[in-house]
Parts: structure tokens; sequence; C-alpha cells
């Protein structure tokens, strides 16, 4: 990444809180037009992350800098950046229009470039036919596009976005990610985007920063931070793996260290099948229908439990009782530190 196209740097960032290190130590670089999310558990530091990078919260130390230029201290008004909020806090006695505009209001465009613009602003979101309703008159998703269109109406370069999908069910969700990652493309908007679900991050993001206790653990494409956790932390947080502390691992792989072995890695074979590389034997303990697939647990032999995934395609499923062999490819077992 050149100085040219980086969006947001951090160096070295701290914000204490008393004796709570919220954010402890934080080095960062997003790049122009990334998607980029920030992903950990409640209270590991995310939100203050992007309160840092919005100018709502001044760090203890270090340095934060926007397309190059160092705003440490800078109020939020004076960053090209806007942030939507998990709670929208959309104006409830404005109608929607007027809820998208305001920021243009503020910026001090007429009257009709103003209508225009949030209007287009609404038509990427879907809602030019709600522009007359009130907040209250809206489902949570529409509320939720409204912020949205708020927030992209004024063209920042970077949209800061604080679990906004996390009051939506489901379905409602998946529906907003794919139009959140659409919108992102065209606007070629960097997005910052905070989120506690891992399937979230992995689905949206260019990259991924995993947060934990205010620092970052691993930082990398979703599919490096899924195929190669760093650590046992990772490894759990992002997606379900089993986890070989060091005796398991002399137990089942023969091998000095701890490691990671993600469950639709395992397949499980008749016992009497001549399977060349890793496998261990055992006896399946549980089935679990899925829907997409069915998990399978296995206790093996040599002691510990083994999660499995199987696709729904395989056609003959393993039942309980049911002496397996499950094997894996060598490369499929992650060393963790
Ligand atoms: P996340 O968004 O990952 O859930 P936060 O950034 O909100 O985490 O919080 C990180 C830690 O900092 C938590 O322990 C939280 O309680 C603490 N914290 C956040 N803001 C404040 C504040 N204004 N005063 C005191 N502690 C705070
Ligand atoms: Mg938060």
């Amino acid at each position: 990444m050149t100085a040219a196209n980086t969006a947001i740097r951090l160096l070295d960032v701290h914000r204490h809180f008393g004796e709570v290190r919220a954010v402890d130590g934080v080095d960062l670089e997003i790049a122009d037009g990334e998607f980029f999310s920030m992903l950990g558990p409640s209270g590991s530091g995310k939100t203050t992350v992007l309160r840092l990078i919005a100018g709502f919260e001044q760090p203890t130390s270090g340095t934060i800098e926007l397309a190059g230029k160092d705003i440490t201290g800078t109020a939020p008004f004076e960053r090209d950046v806007n942030t939507v909020f998990q709670d929208y806090a959309l104006f409830p006695h404005m109608n929607v229009l007027d809820n998208v505009a305001y920021g243009l209001r503020v910026r001090g465009v007429k009257k009709t470039a103003r209508r225009q613009q949030a209007m287009d602003a609404l038509a990427m979101v879907r809602l030019e036919h709600v522009a007359d309703r009130k907040p209250a008159q809206l489902s949570g998703g529409q509320r939720q596009r409204v912020a949205l269109a708020r927030s992209i109406v004024v063209r920042p370069k970077v949209l800061l976005l604080d679990e906004p999908l996390g009051a939506l069910d489901l379905k409602l969700r998946e529906q907003m990610q794919v139009e959140l990652k659409q919108l992102q493309r065209d606007l070629g908007i960097t997005f910052v985007f905070v989120t506690h679900d891992q399937e979230e991050a992995l689905t949206l993001s260019d990259r991924i920063a995993v947060f934990s206790e205010g620092r970052i653990v691993q930082l990398g494409s979703p599919s490096e931070v899924y195929e190669q956790p760093v650590n046992e932390y990772v490894a759990s947080f992002v997606g379900t793996s089993n986890l070989f502390d060091a005796e398991a691992a002399r137990a089942v792989l023969g091998a000095e260290g701890r490691f990671a072995l993600r469950p639709e890695k395992i397949h499980l074979v008749a016992p009497s099948a001549s399977a060349g590389g890793p496998q261990a034997k055992g006896k399946v303990a549980e089935t679990i229908y899925l829907g997409v697939g069915r998990r399978v647990v296995v206790d093996l032999e040599a002691g510990p439990q083994l999660v499995v995934l199987e696709p729904s395609t395989t056609e003959a499923a393993v039942k309980r009782g049911d002496a397996v062999l499950a094997t894996w490819r060598t490369e499929d077992l992650v060393r963790l530190t």
C-alpha cells in the first residue's frame, strides 16, 4: 500500500479509560475503496476504534491519518468520514426525504439539488416510494436503509458502519449484506465495518482484522483468517474448529504442537476402507441435521472428540454408533502458535 491509496492509517493507537485499555496498541492501514471489517466479541474495542477514526473519541496516544494526513485531534466535522450506527438515529419528526437530505442542508446545498441528490440516494437503497413517510412508519430494515442513504448522500470518502445490521432478523440481514456489498462496489467508498458476526465479516470483507482485548490478533483476507488462523482464539472465534492441544496432537496426529482442523475438511469413511494419509478411528456419538448438511460428532479411539461437517449430498449418512474412519489432508491441518 502506498501513501497515495491509503484511506486510513492508525499508528500505535491507544485509548484507555482509567484502567481499561479499550484500544491497546492498534496499527492499521486501510486502502481506498476497501471493504474492511473489524471482527471481535463484545468489549474487544471495535466501536472505540471506529469512534477514534470518526473523531468522537481522542486517542490516549498514537496517530490517526486520513488520506495521508495526520488528523489526530481534529473535530469530527473536519474529517471526511460518515458513520452509520446500529440504532439508526433518524430524526422522528422529519420525513424520509428530509432525513436523507439533512447532511446536504447542513452543507448548504440548494433545495432543488438537495431533493434530487436525496432521491438518488434513496433510489440506491430502493426506497424512493417511502420518501414522504416518517421513520415510525417504516420497518426496521427500511429504517436501516434510510440511515445508509443518509450517510452516502454526502459522498464521504470513508463510511464507518457499527454493527449496522445487528437489529435486523436473519433473512433481512442476509439481504442487506448483499445490498451493502453492491453499494460499496458501485460507490467506490471505503467501508470500515464493525461486526461480532464472523459469517458476516467473511462474506462481505476484502480484509478482516480480528480483535481481542483492544488488539488486532490477526489481519488478513477472509480466506486467510479462516484457513490459516494464527492461534486458538481466531480458530475458534472465526467459524468452528477442532482444536488439538499438545496431548491430543500427540495421540491423534502423532505430532508435537497445537493444531486446528475445520469440520468440513474431515471425511468419514468405513473403517475397512483403505485410506492413505492422516486418519483416526472412532465411533459416531451424535449426528445433527442442519439442512445444508449434517454435523457428526465422533468419539476417537485415541481420546478426543471430532466434529465433522458432512454435506447433505453424502450418499450414505452415518448413524449414531457406527464405527468410522475420519480422514483429512495433511495441508488442512493448521498449526497454531
Ligand atoms: P466493542 O465495540 O468491541 O464491543 P468497545 O469499543 O465498545 O467494544 O469497548 C471496549 C472496552 O472499553 C469495553 O471494556 C468497554 O466497557 C470500554 N469502554 C468503551 N467506552 C468507554 C467509556 N466511554 N468509558 C469507559 N469504558 C469504556
Ligand atoms: Mg461495539
